[in-house]
């Protein structure tokens, strides 16, 4: 038997977990693990190993990697799954403490040794003790070509660069993935063609800050020039903008997507607060004044254009006023779409040391405050959507001869969607669409007959 034929008899489960940015990786590990000859299947409860790709960002997506690893090491005690390899974020933060964190792990792999994963499954599969491929320094820039892709034939993610140069005191994610490392812009254009001839036509732009993109440059080529660029490819019609700062947030960049179709006028800018202490505090060296101005200015610039924007709430510091003030500026800024965090103090972190941190309680409380305020916003801008015409991207066709879709200003995923009545229309179509109402934060639309 060849060394190839027994691999191929090796089957590989995959636990995809975290954000936009671990799904793109993935989506390139599952490509070379199946390149490599292995079998992935989609039963990673009876896999000869199982791979978990973790977020490590914060509590929460910490203790969901978590479960999934000790949901898969009892797996192993009971004899249905073999070895355990855990990659990305949390092994990058953890290092060799997560064997202790969860006991009956195979493998561990940093986030510089992602193109190794075929190699390092072989590796684990004939050691009889723990593997740990880490590297502390962030210098690799991926090349995110050839994916198994994971998301819809029709929309895929596009990552411009790697990591962030700022430091937000409350975030870990400088120390987990390193300073920006903008991609070359053949690179980027390259991997668009092969997404948009794989189908796909929508891309997502996403990378920590993909306002930054292009500073580490020796060509210092901005996020403006790159997307003029991606425009001219023939069969992408949709680029969605996804994280952007907001002091990078140009007037180039409103002219680009002024005149430009394909670039949708969508922008998703985490604001995080808006109390001029908490944005010290933050490090985020904007004022609430140049935030009120960049609202207005877009919104008067590009007339019905989608913002999103995500806060914290109960970072240290923030006492009731400061609260208030973010809650009547959420009242006053009528976001289309908002997310909201309650402050995790996490380890390594400088706002995790503050003094006045915040009770768990009041966080919670002031959370549920900030997003009954939106609901209510959302719901009445639904309203008044009530009768308008929508171009709409159709993702699903379901059995009760409905489809779901988005229009421009739905981000896949994390945004509400377009539900369209008696439509079998294939996924991945563009149909123009009328809204009838709606159904919590989803519009209800029926199809525009001709
Ligand atoms: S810009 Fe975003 S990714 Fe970068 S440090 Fe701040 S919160 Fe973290």
């Amino acid at each position: 038997m060849t060394a190839k034929n027994k691999k191929k008899r090796l089957a590989v489960g995959f636990v995809a977990l975290g954000c936009p940015k671990n799904m793109v990786d993935s989506e390139r590990m599952l490509a070379l693990i199946a390149q490599a000859g292995f079998t992935v299947t989609q039963d990673s409860d009876n896999a000869d190993v199982v791979v978990i790709n973790t977020c490590g960002f914060i509590a929460p997506a910490k203790a969901e990697a978590l479960d999934a690893i000790r949901h898969a090491v009892n797996l192993k005690k009971k004899g249905s799954v073999k070895k355990v390899v855990v990659a990305g974020c949390l092994p990058q933060r953890l290092g060799n403490r997560l064997f202790n964190e969860a006991a009956g792990i195979d493998a561990i792999v940093g986030l510089e040794h992602r193109d190794n994963i075929a190699q390092i499954i072989e590796k684990t599969c004939s050691a009889d003790k723990p593997v740990a491929s880490l590297s502390r320094f962030h210098k690799i820039l991926y090349d995110d070509r050839t994916r198994f892709r994971i998301t819809p034939r029709h929309w895929a993610y596009l990552r411009i660069s790697e990591g962030c140069s700022r430091r937000c005191s409350f975030c870990t994610i400088p120390a987990i993935r390193g300073k920006i490392r903008s991609k070359p812009l053949p690179l980027i254009i390259a991997e668009a063609q092969e997404l948009v001839a794989s189908g796909a036509v929508e891309l997502n732009i996403i990378a920590q800050d993909i306002s930054a993109y292009g500073r580490d440059l020796k060509s210092k080529l901005t996020l403006p020039a790159l997307l003029t660029e991606l425009a001219k490819i023939p069969m992408l019609h949709w680029i969605r903008l996804l994280y952007l700062y907001p002091t990078g947030v140009s007037e180039q960049l409103i002219e680009t997507v002024a005149d430009c179709g394909k670039i949708l006028p969508y922008f998703d800018i985490p604001l995080q607060h808006i109390n001029p202490h908490i944005l010290t505090l933050m490090r985020r060296p904007h004022s609430k004044d140049r935030l009120c101005r960049l609202i207005e200015n877009l919104r008067t610039k590009l007339p019905g254009c989608v913002l999103r924007t995500t806060f914290i709430v109960g970072f240290p510091g923030e006492t009731d006023a400061r609260f208030n003030e973010l809650l009547d500026f959420v009242k006053w800024a009528r976001f289309d779409n908002l997310g909201c965090f309650p402050f995790y103090p996490e380890q390594g972190t400088p706002a995790a040391k503050f003094p006045h941190q915040v009770p768990d309680l009041v966080k919670k409380r002031r959370l549920e405050q900030l997003m009954l305020a939106q609901q209510q916003i959302a719901f009445e801008k639904n309203k008044s959507r009530i009768g308008n015409s929508l171009t709409c991207l159709i993702d699903s066709v379901n059995k009760n001869h409905s489809a779901t879709g988005r229009f421009f200003g739905q981000a896949p995923e994390i945004d509400p969607v377009c539900i369209i009545k008696n439509c079998s229309t294939a996924a991945g179509s563009f149909l123009e669409t009328k809204v009838i109402g709606s159904k919590n934060y989803d519009l209800l639309c029926e199809r525009i007959k001709y």
